[in-house]
């Protein structure tokens, strides 16, 4: 039988009403047999999320400040859904043990996996199901990735098809055996390493929205959902700021080409979008462009030099000197005696200065200079390989729209068209292209 991995994000298991969506989801399909919960989350904009109310408990409990209050607020979070569910746990008695823990005083990664820790092991409990704990299974290398070695051995752990199983979000171990958590939002990770361990059918992905949009809708009013995209487009988007899905959980999919759907917990019969290693040719004949994401927070170094061309090693000596220093690069245009660097602002935060002294020092130009504050949107869609025009229409639509173009660049997979703009254009450019591309629904 194949099996399908179910994902459910923070709000999907927010409290003991959601815990009863999530069943009647399960229950509405058999192949849905593996279940990766992450730590509830909020159920009103001001609440907290467990993650960061561990988050709290565990820098308060390491200045030696009283982390009652918090802790307190966490416990009754999971103690009140156990209650409504009438389920007979053992977590009171857990949550004294963490609690000394932390006074002891524990690792950052152990505190907030605890919250995913819990919340598998009240679904394993509503859900009668095997819990199985990732600290055993999950290996996370010390680059924050997956250790491929988790699959086969995963793989064997879950391999009772009769069995339902439940495998907490967010968190491994390290080589040691200490708990590691993956980065903020890893449960799509997790979710992504299940799927791939036991060769699933499709990794569904249950979060609050119905599936990913064209375009950010605080921006954009009322955007388009998306149908289907790939897993090249979603990485794309998701990296460039639509935050739906965690931007390196596609990885552990794509090898074994496992389709993702992203789902609604609160509208399941939503179809959500589909993410795909290639499009059905329906969606190819009937959309130009995946969607569209930006972000702002960039700065841009600028760099002229007569004959930069005949300088061999130009460019590897630059990008030296940004590895040296820790900074990563997002784009790198240029011309024939210039050339572009295009980084995240933060990393020049207190350093601006001396990155361009070591830059004029090494590399001797004519000039070098810093361009602050930089916006990048970028339009994504697999389609523009063999479209001609779409990159006149964005051009067009930011011409009308009166946006001055900084930067322009378009990666060599012919994904993207990617374009700089200064911050104060920002809204405005994206709107311009998004209707430049999308009839208002
Ligand atoms: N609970 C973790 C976080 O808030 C992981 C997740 O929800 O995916 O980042």
């Amino acid at each position: 039988m194949s099996r399908v991995v179910c994902k459910f994000g923070g709000t999907s298991v927010a409290d003991a009403g959601q815990f009863r969506r999530v069943r009647t989801i399960l229950e509405g399909d058999d192949r849905r047999r593996v279940i990766v919960p992450s730590a509830p989350g909020k159920r009103a904009k001001s609440e907290a999320k467990i993650t960061d109310l561990l988050y709290v408990c565990h820098d308060m409990a390491a200045v030696k400040a009283n982390f009652s209050q918090p802790f307190e607020e966490i416990r009754t979070r999971y103690l009140d859904i156990a209650r409504e569910l009438s389920l007979v746990t053992d977590l009171d008695r857990r949550f004294d043990a963490l609690f000394d823990q932390l006074k002891r005083g524990t690792t950052r990664d152990y505190a907030a996996s605890r919250g995913e820790y819990f919340n598998g092991l009240l679904f394993a409990a509503y859900l009668d199901a095997e819990f199985i704990d990732p600290q055993e299974y999950i290996t996370i290398l010390p680059t924050g990735i997956v250790d491929p070695i988790t699959y086969a051995a995963l793989g064997a752990r879950l391999a009772d098809l009769d069995r339902t199983y439940v495998v907490p979000g967010f968190y491994g171990r390290d080589r040691q055996g200490n708990v590691k958590t993956f980065s903020r939002g890893g449960s799509d990770i997790s979710g992504a390493i299940v799927a791939r361990s036991i060769n699933a059918e499709l990794y569904e992905n249950w979060t609050d929205v119905s599936g990913f949009l064209m375009a950010d809708p605080r921006i954009v009013t009322n955007p388009n959902p998306m149908q289907e995209v790939t897993y090249r487009e979603i990485r794309e988007l998701s990296y460039m700021g639509a935050n739906v899905f965690h931007d390196e959980a596609i990885v552990p999919v794509i090898e074994a080409s496992i389709p993702i759907c992203i789902k609604n917990t609160n509208n399941p019969q939503h179809p959500g979008t589909r993410i795909v290693a290639k499009l059905g040719e329906d969606v190819i004949k009937t959309t130009e462009i995946a969607g569209i994401a930006g972000k702002k927070g960039f700065s841009m170094i600028c760099i002229e030099k007569s004959l930069m061309n005949k300088e061999l090693g130009f460019a590897y000596r630059l990008l030296g000197i940004m590895e040296g220093r820790g900074i990563s690069v997002e784009h790198c245009p240029s011309s024939i005696d210039g050339i572009n660097i295009i980084v995240e602002s933060k990393y020049l935060q207190d350093c601006s200065e001396s990155v361009l002294d070591e830059i004029r020092r090494v590399l001797q130009p004519d000039s070098v200079t810093l361009e602050g504050e930089l916006a990048l949107i970028a339009v994504v869609g697999e389609g523009m390989t063999h479209s001609i025009g779409i990159a006149a229409k964005v051009f067009a639509a930011l011409r009308d729209a009166n946006v001055n173009v900084r930067v322009i660049n378009q990666g060599a997979s012919e994904l993207n068209i990617i374009v700089g703009v200064v911050p104060e254009d920002f809204e405005r450019a994206l709107r311009a292209i998004y209707s430049a591309f999308v009839k208002p629904n």
